[in-house]
Formats: C-alpha cells, sequence, structure tokens
C-alpha cells in the first residue's frame, strides 16, 4: 500500500520543466469496462495540461513515459480490477512507478516539475490501515485490514478448528506487524487487549475496530489500556462464526471511514476557531510569506495559477512579480504547490471533504500587508 514514504520519495523528484508524468487511473472492475482502459489513460494523459491558462501541452511529455504507463498497463492490467492505479513517469529522472490505491479516485493527469502527490495524501488520510478485533465469549481473533489485504494477527488457541483458513488468507505479509498467530489464553479479552495495546504503542496510531456480540464489544472495551481506547474508531456487531475477511472489512470499512470524516470535521473546526487564514487568496498569501502551520484542503479539483521565476510566489495571475519583476510561468495546480511548500515547511497538510471553502490554512502569525486573515467564516 501507499506509505507516507512513499510520498516523500516522490517528493524528492524534481525535473527543470513540466517532464513529469502524473497518472490517476481508476481500473473498472469488470473485463467490459477494461477494454477501453488503455483508451482512457491515453485521453487523459493527452489532455494534462490542456485548458489550462498558458495552454501547455503534452508536448514535452516524452512519448517514452507514455509508451511506458501504456505497457506498465497491459502488463499488470489483471492485478488491478476495482482499483485506481497512479503512475509516475519522468525518463529525464529515471523515474517510473505504478502504484495500486487503496481507495477509488477519479482519473486526473498532470504534467508538472514534480509528481503530483495531492490525490496520494487523500488516499493515505481517507484509507488508512486498521485493526479489527473480533471477539465473542469463547473466540478471539485480531485482524489487520491494509487496503484490500485482510490477515489475521492472533487469535484464541485450543477451541476446537478456527472458522476461515486462519492465519494466511492472502499469503502476504503485513508492514506493521509480524505474521504469526498468537495463541490466545483463556482471559481472551485481557489478551486481545494487551495485543491492541501493543500495536498501538508501535508507530503510528492505526485506528481500531472493534466488532461481535454486544455485549463482548463492551467487555472488550472495559479492558482496553487508555491508549488503546483511544484508536478506537468504532464497533459493528455480529456473529463472529460468519465472518469471513472479506466480510469483516465490508463491515469494518463505514466504521473507519465514518472515523475519519469526523476527524476531518474536528480538525477543521479547531482550525477555524483560531488564527487561520480562509479562501484560496487568503491562503495563497499565507503560503507565500510562510506562515502556514496546517493545510486544510477541501478542494478536490485542480486550480491553475502561476508561480514567480524569481522569488517563488504563487498567484492566480500571470501579472508580473511586483517584488523581483519577474514574469511568472503557469502551475497547472495551485493547491498541489500549496500542499508541496507546506511539507517543506514540515507543515502539516490534511485533504478534508464537505468544507465550506476550498482551502484554508492554520496561521503560525498573522499575514501582513492587509491580507485577510480571518478567525473564521470566509469562503
Ligand atoms: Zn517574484
Amino acid at each position: 500500500m501507499v506509505s507516507p514514504a512513499d510520498v516523500e520519495k516522490l517528493r524528492g523528484m524534481r525535473a527543470p520543466g513540466p517532464a513529469v508524468l502524473s497518472l490517476y487511473l481508476p481500473v473498472p472492475p469488470g473485463p467490459a469496462g477494461v477494454r477501453g482502459l488503455a483508451a482512457r489513460a491515453e485521453d487523459l494523459m493527452a489532455g494534462a495540461g490542456a485548458g489550462s491558462p498558458a495552454g501547455a501541452g503534452t508536448a514535452r511529455a516524452g512519448h517514452a513515459d507514455r509508451d511506458a504507463v501504456l505497457g506498465a498497463l497491459a502488463a499488470h492490467r489483471p492485478d488491478w480490477p476495482g482499483r485506481t492505479v497512479a503512475f509516475f513517469a519522468c525518463q529525464q529522472l529515471g523515474l517510473f512507478e505504478a502504484l495500486p490505491l487503496p481507495c477509488v479516485l477519479p482519473g486526473r493527469a498532470v504534467l508538472a516539475a514534480r509528481p503530483h502527490v495531492r490525490p496520494l495524501l487523500a488516499v493515505i488520510q481517507r484509507c488508512p490501515d486498521y485493526l479489527v478485533a473480533i471477539t465473542n465469549g469463547r473466540h478471539a481473533r485480531v485482524l489487520s485490514v491494509s487496503g484490500n489485504r485482510v490477515e489475521t494477527v492472533a487469535s484464541q488457541s485450543g477451541q476446537g478448528p478456527p472458522g476461515h483458513g486462519f492465519g494466511r488468507w492472502y499469503g502476504l505479509e503485513t508492514r506493521r506487524l509480524q505474521q504469526r498467530i498468537i495463541p490466545l489464553g483463556p482471559h481472551h479479552y485481557r489478551d486481545v487487549a494487551a495485543i491492541l495495546a501493543r500495536a498501538a504503542g508501535a508507530g503510528p496510531r492505526m485506528p481500531l475496530v472493534i466488532g461481535g456480540r454486544h455485549d463482548s464489544i463492551t467487555g472488550l472495551l472495559q479492558e482496553l489500556p487508555p491508549a488503546a481506547r483511544e484508536a478506537v474508531a468504532g464497533s459493528f456487531t455480529a456473529g463472529p462464526h460468519a465472518l469471513t475477511p472479506a466480510r469483516v472489512r465490508e463491515l469494518a470499512a463505514p466504521v473507519v471511514e465514518g472515523w475519519v470524516a469526523r476527524r476531518e470535521q474536528e480538525l477543521a473546526g479547531q482550525i477555524l476557531g483560531g488564527l487561520a487564514a480562509v479562501g484560496l487568496h487568503a491562503s495563497l498569501a499565507a503560503v507565500n510569506q510562510g506562515v502556514a502551520g496546517h493545510l486544510l484542503v477541501a478542494h478536490e479539483g485542480m486550480i491553475a495559477g502561476y508561480v514567480c521565476g524569481g522569488c517563488g510566489a504563487l498567484s492566480t495571475g500571470s501579472f508580473e512579480c511586483p517584488d523581483c519583476g519577474t514574469a511568472a510561468r503557469m502551475v497547472p495546480d495551485l493547491l498541489e504547490e500549496m500542499v508541496q511548500r507546506t511539507l517543506d515547511d514540515n507543515g502539516p497538510v490534511t485533504m478534508i471533504r464537505d468544507a465550506s471553502f476550498s482551502v484554508a490554512a492554520r496561521l503560525r502569525f498573522p499575514v501582513t500587508e492587509g491580507e485577510s486573515a480571518t478567525t473564521g467564516g470566509g469562503r
């Protein structure tokens, strides 16, 4: 699956001009849609940059990069039904990546000096890896879910044959948890709680979903130490014996989705409640002045704009920069530029949905020169 390290690696790639091709391609689930897939990919790539103010075309995208994408598509398409695949190609930089993503995203192609990573960040935030603890009075197991991979990381032993091929459903290894079956004793709430607490303490926190009978969920929650309890995203009730790995994922995924959406709204509330820039122009001013402490991006589409060739100031207009008198050059997506600048300054970036603004930023300091900093509202 895609990790923050993948994003950082891509962010380290930079070409002297708009020579890096980024393509996000949804692969249809059935064989019918697959037939037109190469044509769809070609259309997206051909359209990259079209409609932008400067009228940049794909002429600068090497045929080699397009051919590499189409070649990978022909070779790996059967592995990707129902997935969105992100391609990054730049022959000049020796870059070619094809990353199948855990979420479905709309198709998009971008030609820019750097890989276009904003959708990748959204995927990492919206489709996190998570743990599911399934428990009832006699049985318990802990599963890890990463994209469409589901693996058992612990199961109760000594209770007769396990239900559904515990352990190696897909024969793939998890990144964060060792793939071994941990036997659980009679005090299994406590044992499961201990496993979850250890998982909560190891590396980036993974959300936790609890499934099972209502009383068992309550029983496990009571045994959880505070750190693990904070990671609980929610629960679902189900009879544990009927749960296949695919069914566990089906039941747990909406719980995690709801948790992600709630956290987005909480974060937006916190940021807008403090010193914040709200809306494109105020946020551009904040980023240009290096005072954006945490960027919230709500607008999914791209907003074409300009960057000063001298000082790097971002703007919506192509006028000459008042500070350095240099003509600005076109960039396909100001929001991507703002994301990159904020990450470069070690500021967090969060993609959110259902917001009343396109982009907003928590400010480290007030924006100067009468630019519009607000403490709420705006668009
Ligand atoms: Zn300038």
